[in-house]
This record gives C-alpha cells, sequence and structure tokens, in this order.
C-alpha cells in the first residue's frame, strides 16, 4: 500500500512524497526545489530512501544533491539521460523495477517531451508518476522528441487501469482546461470536469493527482486517436 502526497514547489511544480505503508519506505519524485521537499520529508518522519528522477529538466531535478546529501537517499533516473542528469547511483531503462519497501515500481520510457524522459508505475494503489509527458487534460511541449514518439508514450499509459491516480510535473490543469474545450467543445464530460477544475482552483487547491479514467474522457491529447491527430493538437496548443 502506498500513500501519496503532493509537494508545491517552485512557480506550478509538484515534487512528490510516496510512502509504502508497510515499511515506512519513503521516495521523493523531482525535488527540484530543496526547502519544501525536505520540509514535507521532514514532517513525513525524517525518513527518505529513494530520489525518482523523470527527465533533466532543472524544474525537475535542481534540489537533488542537496536532498540526497541531506537524508541519504540512493538517486534513479534514466540510463539514457545519465550524462545529463544529477549522478544516479542506478540508471534505470525501459521495464525495470524499482523497489520502495514492500511497493515496486515498473519504469516505462516515454519520450516525446525529451529523449529521455521516463515515467513510474506503482500498482497498489494504481500510481503514475509521469513527470512532463502526460499532464491533467494536457500533454508535454516536444522539445526533443517527435509526435510519433509522444504518442506510443502517451499509449504505455492507456493500458493502465481506470483508478490510476495520475501524478504530473506541473500545476497546468486549469489552463489546460482551455484548450481542451476550444479542441473538443462537444464533450460533456470534459466540460463538467473543467468546471470542477476552475472551482477547485479557485479554492487554492490542486487539481492532481487526477484519475486516468477522467484523463480517458477529457484529455484530447491522451485521447487523439493517431499520430497525426496528436501532431496537430500539439502545435495548436503551441500556439494558443
Ligand atoms: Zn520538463
Ligand atoms: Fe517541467
Amino acid at each position: 500500500m502506498l500513500a501519496v502526497q503532493a509537494i508545491p514547489i517552485l512557480s506550478d511544480n509538484y515534487a512528490w512524497l510516496l510512502r509504502d505503508a508497510a515499511t515506512g519506505a519513503v521516495a521523493i519524485v523531482d525535488p527540484a526545489e530543496a526547502g519544501p521537499v525536505a520540509a514535507a520529508i521532514d514532517a513525513a518522519g525524517g525518513r527518505l530512501d529513494l530520489i525518482l528522477l523523470t527527465h533533466h529538466h532543472a524544474d525537475h531535478v535542481a534540489g537533488t544533491d542537496t536532498i540526497r546529501d541531506r537524508y541519504g537517499a540512493r538517486v534513479v533516473g534514466a540510463a539514457a539521460d545519465a550524462h545529463r542528469l544529477p549522478r544516479l547511483d542506478r540508471a534505470v531503462a525501459e521495464g525495470d523495477r524499482v523497489a520502495l519497501g514492500g511497493s515496486e515500481a515498473l519504469v516505462l520510457e516515454t519520450p516525446g517531451h525529451t529523449r529521455g524522459h521516463i515515467a513510474y508505475v506503482f500498482a497498489d494503489p494504481a500510481v503514475l508518476l509521469c513527470g512532463d509527458t502526460l499532464f491533467s487534460l494536457g500533454c508535454g511541449r516536444l522539445f526533443e522528441g517527435t509526435a510519433a514518439e509522444m504518442f506510443s508514450s502517451l499509449r504505455k499509459f492507456d493500458t493502465l487501469p481506470d483508478d490510476t491516480q495520475v501524478c504530473c510535473g506541473h500545476e497546468y490543469t486549469e489552463s489546460n482546461a482551455r484548450f481542451a474545450r476550444h479542441a473538443d467543445p462537444d464533450n460533456a464530460a470534459l466540460a463538467a470536469y473543467a468546471e470542477g477544475v476552475r472551482a477547485r482552483r479557485a479554492a487554492g487547491q490542486a487539481t492532481v493527482p487526477s484519475r486516468l479514467a477522467d484523463e480517458r474522457a477529457c484529455n484530447p491529447f491522451l485521447r487523439a486517436p493517431d499520430v497525426a491527430t496528436l501532431a496537430n493538437l500539439r502545435a495548436r496548443k503551441d500556439r494558443f
């Protein structure tokens, strides 16, 4: 059993604190800002076993060495990007498994936003740490990869169960909802979901983790049926 907590950092990023209930083992995903991440770790008991990195951008990794030095945690990241990530204690690739106490994450390679982007999937409960590949109601910009790569990365997420908690790297949902409504104006589920997002943001609440079922029903990028549709959506969103 895994408990998940969003830690707001920087202007609109989230680091994620994961705690395995059976053993008390703790992991942090993408600790880009050491202060609030350390505060969250200390509030959870001061233990840190693992730092899991999704990709090399500074707004995901900048606090890694500070947090590692303070807690002595092991750092896990993509073998493909080891040359531009903080020093890794374990370099992983597609299909590798990473233990956190009694829980276990499966590593998925999800290029598109960056070449070496990876995601972590836990099964009990279903939790997806997807960095800047999938956002609630959106997807990451194609900085280094192609629309075809992003499409196949999103297809990997589409095999996960409906109740998967989608833990992404940014609070972009409200602005993503504006584009999604523009791109898919007749989607009633999206209209209702976007209204809930607006209300949560107005109340100062996080909109993530979202449920994969809602992303399947509402997220135009996850719903894109083919590469050309996804490429067109991504290009329009870049100019929106
Ligand atoms: Zn990024
Ligand atoms: Fe980012």
